[in-house]
């Protein structure tokens, strides 16, 4: 353990998925963990508060559930066991990119689908059982306390249900409330410099509604995903859930948002660049209301840039980066960053917060890349356009293109999207070489199968 950190308290503010698998890498270093929360926490599933995006569907990538079974061995067969479904990621869920389905390849990248909130409680139940562990609800952060010199963080001051205000000591504290985390103006008001903030706007607006399944829906499949496919504005994905159920969410940037009516939200996914969300709600029946939300862009806060820093705070998952949410790589992010707090705790050298916010920066480079570069895509998109955004976003088609036959390009783009392999392994020369090949080969095939899922030959019929 390195000198300069005492490892008795640590506490973690926000228990979503950010605050959880922070907590979860700090139990195995500190004697106690308290997660304040807050939210009001319930003991079964159930949307809340603090966590609005819990309405709409969450794709958990395979890297993320690859880290979180590791830090909860036999989660996947719990929440299984309570209804989600896991399956390949990239053959039992259809995926619609560049004008048709990619091939359906088995290529051992496990996936999940559930309600966000079924997730979140059963990683709060499995953590809340460590015996080192507290989970404490209603309990909001109202400020840090420093040493005198405001050199450290010594604790937080909290605000129970019950209105009262106590003081919490702390050798470590970690900010995982989110977007709207107060660190910034926390340590504008200790005398800090607040770390630079970066973001790119898209304007998305979100609207979801649930529907009853039925085995024979979308073949069988887990759901489908419609990614984004310039110039059209439109995106979305269809989920299984647990209970028989769909999430249909549909997502439109630039303001051009999904209706909340049923006529309206019809017409919005038949404009999609797929037709088959549409068909699936077309003859699906409707179990809840619309539901919306609005994003106004993917946000980094460049925390590793830094000079000046208090010891025994750190800030973590969206609190640090928030991603575009159509590329569902939020909370494999904060799983990434779990793993890396992990390892910053038990190597030494520079203090804490420099080594974690370093690893951090890195975490997140590669989803960052991802989701900011596809946007880029857009020409109404701001931002920086580096010399390689707008070869890669070409790149990027083709190599969809020819994914739509040949599945080990479709396993390439899957292994990146889903943050096991890094994005420049889609460039290697074995793979650029089959994109040349599959796209100079198009041109003497078919045209691309359309849009529609029945008759696809691409989709795994
Ligand atoms: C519409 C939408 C769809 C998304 N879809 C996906 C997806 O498909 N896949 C994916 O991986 N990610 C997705 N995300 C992102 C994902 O939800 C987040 O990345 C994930 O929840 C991790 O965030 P977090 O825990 O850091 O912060 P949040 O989820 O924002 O949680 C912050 C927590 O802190 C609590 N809190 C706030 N202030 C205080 C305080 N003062 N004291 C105590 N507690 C406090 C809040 O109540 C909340 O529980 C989506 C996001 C949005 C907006």
């Amino acid at each position: 353990m390195p000198k300069h950190l005492n490892r008795d308290h640590a506490i973690v503010l926000g228990a979503s998925m950010g605050g959880l698998l922070a907590a979860r890498a700090l139990a195995g270093e500190f004697r106690r963990v308290t997660l304040l929360e807050r939210d009001a926490l319930a003991d079964e599933p159930r949307h809340r508060k603090g966590v609005p995006q819990g309405e709409h569907a969450h794709g958990l990538l395979a890297r993320g559930l690859e880290i979180i079974e590791d830090f909860f061995p036999g989660i996947t067969a719990e929440l299984t066991a309570r209804g989600a479904l896991s399956g390949e990621v990239s053959a039992d869920l259809l995926w619609h990119c560049a004008g048709d389905f990619l091939a359906p390849v088995q290529g051992g990248l496990t996936g999940i689908v559930l309600s966000r909130p079924l997730l979140e409680t059963q990683l709060r139940t499995r953590l809340a059982a460590l015996p080192n562990v507290v989970v404490a609800s209603e309990s909001d952060a109202l400020q840090l306390l420093t040493s005198p010199d405001r050199a450290r963080v010594t604790g937080v001051r909290v605000q129970r249900a019950a209105g009262t205000v106590e003081e919490m000591r702390a050798d470590l504290v970690v900010d995982a409330t989110g977007g709207g985390s107060k660190t910034p103006s926390w340590l504008a008001a200790l005398g800090y410099a607040a770390p630079q903030e970066e973001m790119v706007r898209v304007g998305i607006g979100y609207t979801t509604r649930l529907y009853r399944r039925r085995p024979e829906d979308l073949g069988g499949r887990m759901g489908v995903v419609v990614t984004t496919q310039p110039p059209n504005p439109r995106s979305g994905t269809a989920l299984a859930l647990e209970g028989d159920r769909w999430i249909v969410s549909a997502a439109g940037y630039f303001g051009q948002h999904p209706p909340v009516d049923e006529n309206g939200f019809a017409e919005f996914l038949a404009g999609m660049p797929s037709s088959a969300m549409h068909d699936l709600v077309r003859t699906a029946e409707p179990i809840s209301d619309f539901r919306t939300f609005k994003f106004a862009g993917s946000t980094r806060r460049r925390y590793e840039r830094l000079r000046r820093f208090p010891a025994g705070l750190l800030v973590f998952g969206d609190a640090i980066c928030r991603f575009n949410p159509v590329f569902g790589q939020g909370m494999t992010s904060a799983a990434l960053q779990a793993v890396a707090l992990r390892d910053c705790l038990v190597s030494g050298g520079a203090p804490l917060w420099l080594r974690f916010f370093r690893r951090a920066g890195r975490v997140v480079e590669a989803p960052w890349s991802i989701a900011v570069g596809a946007d880029l895509g857009f020409p109404e998109t701001e931002g920086p356009r580096g010399p390689m955004t707008k070869f890669l976003n070409w790149y990027v088609g083709k190599l969809h293109r020819a994914a739509h036959r040949d599945p080990v390009l479709s396993l390439a783009f899957h292994r990146v999207a889903n943050l096991v392999a890094p994005p420049p392994s889609i460039l290697a020369p074995a793979i650029a070489w089959r994109v040349l090949r599959g796209n100079l080969g198009r041109a003497a095939q078919r045209p691309a199968a359309g849009t529609q899922l029945a008759g696809s030959t691409s989709a795994g019929e």
